[in-house]
């Protein structure tokens, strides 16, 4: 990749909107490019500085009802609008009559609007802060970069061994934090080894495991107290993805195999780990 592509993908790969492996090879140019990086890291600065400066917050489902209400109400008030206002009239003086009193109504229709939106988000700011919408997105395009990129680079683990008795005092040497890991190999997911990465600003374990002849990457992290405890799937570029959490952890399962095996990997993973 020269600079000139690079710059042309920088937006893709800021928004995260770009293959794993266009990933990569902007990430190499970054590496080796001071000149791309430098570009890179004010590009990066200035959406943070946006994303942080500009609150953006999603109206609740019960608030969009009550402005949809209070429109259908206040709709259901206002007289019949003289829809030919273009069309030659020749008698003026009727034609305005019949305008001035739709207008007026149309004012406060929008006061009222104005209204609602203003009280809801002093109402929003005053609830706590939580994950924007935006940053599971963000996330995931970077768990299937480092799922696709320790498959291409052929850096799956650094710990290779099939023995969680050596996986683990090699990953809780290295983190601090011990992740729990789970013996699958009698279930259909043998245990591959144990990688550290770098996810979500912050050193992460990963946990390869097989499936027939694919591979997933399961990667653990504490728990933020806030963390979203239900289960979430995603499907992004070919690559599934499964997000749950316990007390503890944070765990993302990513893999090419179906979302079944996912979610049968999951319960497995679970139900040996919560027994310790
Ligand atoms: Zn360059």
């Amino acid at each position: 990749m020269n600079c000139e592509e690079a710059k042309k993908l920088m937006d893709g790969y800021l928004d995260g909107e770009l293959d794993p492996i266009t990933n990569q090879k902007i990430e190499q140019h970054l590496r080796e490019c001071p000149e791309c990086d430098q570009a890179y890291k004010a590009h990066r600065a200035f959406i943070g500085a946006v994303r942080n400066g500009a609150p953006y917050y999603e109206a609740p489902p019960k608030l969009r009802e009550r402005i949809q209400l209070s429109l259908r109400e206040q709709t259901a008030k206002e007289p019949v609008r003289n829809v030919a206002g273009d069309a030659p009239s020749f008698a003026p003086s009727a034609r305005q009559t019949t305008q001035t009193a739709p207008s007026g109504t149309k004012w406060s229709l929008l006061a009222l609007a104005a209204g609602i939106i203003v009280a809801a988000i002093v109402a929003l700011n005053f609830m706590p802060q939580s994950r924007r919408p935006g940053d599971d997105q963000f996330l995931a395009t970077q768990l299937i970069a480092s799922h696709a990129r320790s498959l291409l680079a052929n850096h799956l683990t650094d710990v290779p061994s099939s023995d969680q008795h050596t996986v683990k005092p090699w990953l809780d040497a290295k983190l601090d934090f011990a992740p729990a890991i789970a013996e699958l190999s009698s279930e259909g997911f043998p245990l591959i080894g144990g990688r550290l990465d770098y996810l979500d600003n912050r050193p992460v374990a990963a946990l390869v495991y097989g499936r027939r002849k694919h591979f997933i990457n399961l990667f653990i992290w504490p728990a933020a107290a806030d963390v979203k405890r239900t289960p979430e799937t995603m499907s992004r570029q070919g690559y599934q993805l499964l997000h749950w959490a316990d007390s503890d952890f944070n765990y993302w399962a990513v893999s090419d195999v179906n979302i079944n095996d996912l979610q049968s990997f999951k319960q497995k993973f679970e139900a040996q780990t919560s027994r310790h």
